[in-house]
């Protein structure tokens, strides 16, 4: 299961890009993510959502917060919502920690 320590991320996408490297096929796209960038209309402010099984983690500067399947009322990005997507199965060498470069993410 992957946990999320906001107070570390820097935005840099590279989970994002990670999970869509593991779940590529054909075509590379970063709507297959499971976790995505959070942002919202305030200057210098970020955070991550994880899709797990029923629920989306989402990791920001308040802290880490669960929202059941149907609570969130994330539009998502990169153009398909959080809900939508795949959920997190917890891939082999789990990727998004292998490419998360501040210890954002962490596998337990
Ligand atoms: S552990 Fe794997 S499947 Fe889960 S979000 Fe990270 S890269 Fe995606
Ligand atoms: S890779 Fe780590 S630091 Fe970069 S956006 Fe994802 S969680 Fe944040």
């Amino acid at each position: 299961m992957i946990e999320i320590d906001p107070q570390l991320c820097t935005a840099c996408g590279a989970c994002e890009v990670a999970c869509s490297l593991y779940r590529e096929e054909e075509v590379f796209t970063t709507m297959r993510s499971s976790i995505i960038l959070h942002r919202e209309e305030v200057r210098n402010y970020f955070g991550v959502m994880l899709k797990r099984e029923g629920e989306v983690i989402l990791g920001r500067p308040e802290g880490v917060e669960i929202m059941k399947e149907g609570e969130s009322s994330d539009t998502g990005g990169g153009g398909k919502p959080i809900l939508l997507r795949e959920p997190c199965d917890d891939c082999t060498n789990a990727m998004c920690v292998r490419f998360c470069p501040t210890g954002c993410l962490k596998e337990v």
